[in-house]
């Protein structure tokens, strides 16, 4: 039996559906206009493009944003001062880091200055903390957008042997504490894991984030089990794109004129094997972009819970600055 396909883009069009009228009511009920900053620093064509689309999702829903391009020689001091200015300006909910900067700069010390109430990419501690204890907060984006796969396509998660392949901070770890806030019975594996394909085996529901294309094979998967691959592998050898691809010709035929194919960390043969899955690409990937504008206006609530607050300007008045590579002046910061 084929298993049912997740479909990321169709996930994240019914999201953004509703981020917009979240957008929407906040300006209407509370005259803010969400905004995100995103820091790009070098010119990193892959790091521009990812940079590019998250610029063109707020333009989508109508947020507010800024980018910020300092040079690839920019010094760890120069951005903590970025982040800084970012920090205090009031028209600023979301500050996005793009990641990887230059080797010079201190990554820890740059991403653990921003703001946690800022911190979109739920990267940081006081973040993780929150979710580690179960409190509301900001969630990194890639395992928050799984969540919304299995919940949205109504995978019953609680009591559900729960099974994460990975442990980073940005994704494993995350995964397997919303998985087990959940409700599920989770069990992460890494590299050092014995007897992986029969961890696997029991599981109902497996997230793979490993970055290791085609790993996990189609016969470690439980018959109907629930798969998320997270993994996007780029695979330019042809010999390795044909052993993963042999039962999808059209595939092939696509790798042959292009000389690459994303491959998830699950063998694509599982389709065959699983209840349901998520594509590679389409499946996942779509819901990292999804879950940043989801946080940005989640924070720019969270921000404004803050009777304190002073009302922001009117999209008109943010229009001149937002496509700008702008810095925000310190008029607006509290
Ligand atoms: P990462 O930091 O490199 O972590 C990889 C994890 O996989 C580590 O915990 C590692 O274990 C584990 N691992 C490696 N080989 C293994 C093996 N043979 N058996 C079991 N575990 C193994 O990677 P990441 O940042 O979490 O990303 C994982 C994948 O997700 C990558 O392909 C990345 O491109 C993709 N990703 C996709 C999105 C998206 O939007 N779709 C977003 C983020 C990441 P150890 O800890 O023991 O080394």
């Amino acid at each position: 039996m084929t298993a049912r396909v997740l479909d990321g883009l169709k996930i994240r069009d019914e999201i953004f559906a509703e981020l917009r009228r979240q957008a929407v009511d906040l300006y209407l009920q509370q005259h803010v206009r969400a905004g995100l900053a995103a820091v790009l620093v070098g010119d990193d064509p892959a790091s521009q493009l990812y940079v590019k689309s998250k610029i063109e999702a707020c333009h989508h829903l109508g947020l507010a944003s800024w980018m910020h391009t300092p040079s690839a020689s920019s010094t760890t001091d120069d951005l903590l001062k970025l982040v800084d200015d970012l920090n205090r300006d009031y028209r600023v909910d979301g500050i996005l880091i793009q990641l990887p900067l230059p080797k010079q700069v201190d990554t820890k010390r740059v991403l653990e200055a921003v703001d946690p109430a800022k911190d979109v990419d739920g990267f940081h501690p006081i973040n993780l903390g929150k979710l580690v204890s179960n409190r509301p907060g900001l969630v990194a984006c890639t395992p928050a957008g799984c969540m919304e796969i299995l919940r949205r396509n109504q995978i019953p998660i609680e009591g559900a042997n729960a099974v994460v392949l990975g442990r980073s901070d940005i994704v494993g770890k995350p995964m397997a504490l919303l998985l087990m806030h959940a409700n599920a019975t989770v069990t992460i594996c890494h590299s050092k894991t014995r007897d992986l394909p029969d961890v696997v085996r029991r599981a109902d529901i497996v997230v793979a984030a490993m970055g290791k294309a085609g790993y996990v094979a189609a016969d470690w998967i439980k018959p109907g089990a629930a798969v998320i691959d997270v993994g996007t592998n780029k695979v330019t050898d042809p010999a390795e794109a044909t052993a993963l691809l042999k039962n999808f010709p059209r595939r092939l035929e696509k790798f042959h004129a292009k000389g690459s194919v994303l491959i998830g960390d699950v063998h694509p043969d599982a389709i065959n094997a699983a209840g349901a899955l998520t594509p590679v690409p389409g499946g996942v990937g779509p819901m990292t972009i999804t879950m940043l504008m989801s946080n940005t206006i989640k924070a720019a609530k969270l921000r404004r819970g803050d009777s304190t607050a002073p009302p922001s300007p009117s999209p008109d008045t943010q229009k001149d600055t937002a496509q700008q590579n702008t810095t925000p002046s310190a008029a607006g910061a509290r």
